[in-house]
Formats: structure tokens, sequence, C-alpha cells
């Protein structure tokens, strides 16, 4: 198994830099999740040093096959919702992994292009869709200014070391009235809340924090903290709602009931957030 290795703890909030951070809770595995008081985000405490996470990473997509054709729906169904606030245009999927979203963009007329950090994995993407698809320090790619109608980030946001360069990157390179995707785990889900409840209160006693996902996840956002977070970079949060939960096997009749109603609103274990860039900087 892979060894855990930390930093030196935080002494401040890497989101807003306030230094009003506390312990809030400790997990099974020994994680300790820090909360700041003034933004309210959640954050591992120590975080992984760079050296797990690159071997962790390194390992991180395998094949799946029966997973393919219902990922590939569920970012049809997240692209519909894209569409309905952005421009059909120049799209940058940050996270690409196997590259289902590229594949449901293309398949839609959206001129996509992806980012990863794993130069094997975007070799792969480039062979297989032949578009353009970058990978190595995100913050230093030359990506120009103003030069994308939608920016997307599908599970990625959470596992971000710091992710306040990437925000600044993106409000960059989008285009005025640009839109950014974020879909990511809600630490407030109801699951999550009535767990964490039972655990403080003594009554559950196994796998405490679990729904962390601490083997790879180093901030716990809700609606709120992302909100926050992402509004003051010059962005303004257009749409909230659950994710879309496919499975392989999953028939269409309870992929529409479940998106149409309970994932419609907040509260499932992971939300979508619709932002975007305000036409002048702030
Ligand atoms: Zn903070």
């Amino acid at each position: 198994m892979l060894e855990k290795t930390f930093d030196e703890p935080l002494t401040e909030c890497v989101l807003c830099k306030s230094g009003d951070i506390y312990f809030y809770h400790s997990t099974s595995n020994n994680i300790q999740i820090y909360k700041c008081r003034k933004c309210g985000v959640q954050f591992m405490n120590p975080p992984y040093s760079d050296n797990y996470l690159n071997e962790y990473y390194s390992a991180y997509i395998i094949d799946e096959p029966e997973w393919e054709k219902p990922l590939i729906c569920g970012h049809n169904f997240y692209l519909s919702i894209i569409e309905t606030y952005a421009n059909k245009g120049r799209l940058l999927d940050i996270g690409a992994g196997k590259g289902y979203l590229l594949e449901a963009a293309l398949s839609r007329g959206w001129k996509a292009e992806g980012y990863d950090v794993d130069e094997e994995l975007t070799e792969r993407l480039r062979n297989k869709y032949k578009i353009r698809v970058l990978d190595g320090d995100f913050t230093s790619l030359d990506l120009g200014s103003e030069q994308y109608d939608a920016v997307t980030m599908h599970q990625v946001i959470e596992h971000l070391k710091d992710p306040v360069p990437y925000i600044k990157k993106i409000h960059d390179i989008l285009k005025p009235r640009g839109t950014l995707f974020l879909a990511q785990p809600n630490i407030r889900s109801r699951s999550s809340s009535f767990k964490f409840a039972l655990e403080k209160m003594g009554i559950r006693k196994k796998n405490i924090g679990a729904y962390y996902d601490t083997d790879h996840h180093l901030f716990y956002y809700t609606p709120r903290t992302l909100k926050n977070f992402v509004e003051r970079f010059g962005f303004e949060l257009l749409h909230n709602r659950s994710g879309h939960r496919v499975k392989p096997g999953q028939s269409n009749f309870n992929r529409f009931i479940h998106r149409n109603l309970d994932e419609r609103f907040l509260g499932k274990s992971t939300f979508l957030a619709i932002f975007k860039k305000k036409e002048s900087k702030v």
C-alpha cells in the first residue's frame, strides 16, 4: 500500500488566507479535518505531500469499460445544462481523465480541448480524439486570454492542493460572460450531515469520516463555501443542483426520474455549480 506522507500543518486557510482555522473532525484513518471560521471551507490538515499525491495519481486511472456508457450519458446531461447558459464554442475540460466529458462535448458540436496532469493519459486522449489535450503545470500553460466559452471541472476541485491559481487562470482564459462548470462532493449532503451528527454523538464508531474520501480529497465544499470562494475572483453563481448519479445497467427511465426529481435540488452527495464570468474584473 502507498505510504501516506504529509506536509507541515497549515496555519492559515488556503482559500481566504485567514489564520482563524480550527480542528473540526478526525477520521478513523487518523486524518485531521480543519475548518476556516472566515470562509467556512473544510480541509485536510496537514495536507498530503506532493510525493504522495503524484504517486497516488500515477495509478489513478483504471479501465472500467462498464462505466463508459453511463458516464458519457451523465456528461451529456451536464452539457445540456451548460448549453442553457453558454455559447456552444470552445470548451476546456480540466481533469479530462478518460475523456468522457470531451467525447460527449465533441458529439454535441463543441470545439473541445482537455487538460490533465498525467502525460501518458493525455497522449491517449490526443490519439483517440485528435484534439488538443495539454498536460504539465496548469497555471503555467499558454492558453491565451479570453479564448474559451466554457471551462469544466468534473470532480476535480476537491483534489487540488491550491485551487486559487486555477480559478484565477480560468477567469483569464474565459471570454467575458464565459461559463465555468464545477461538479464536486457536497460535504453537507443529507447523508454526510447525518453520519457526522452520529459521529459527534458517539453513536457511529466505525468508518468515521469515510464520506470525506481522504485518500484523495483535500478540500470539502458545500454549495455556500464554493460560491463564496469562486465569486471572489470575478464570477457570479447562476445555478446549483445535485449531481446526476449514473451507474452501469441503469435504465433511461431511472435516470430520467432522478435528474428531474430529487437531483434537481441540493442535498445529494455531489453538487453542480454554474458560474458566469462577470464583465468587469474585480
Ligand atoms: Zn477560509
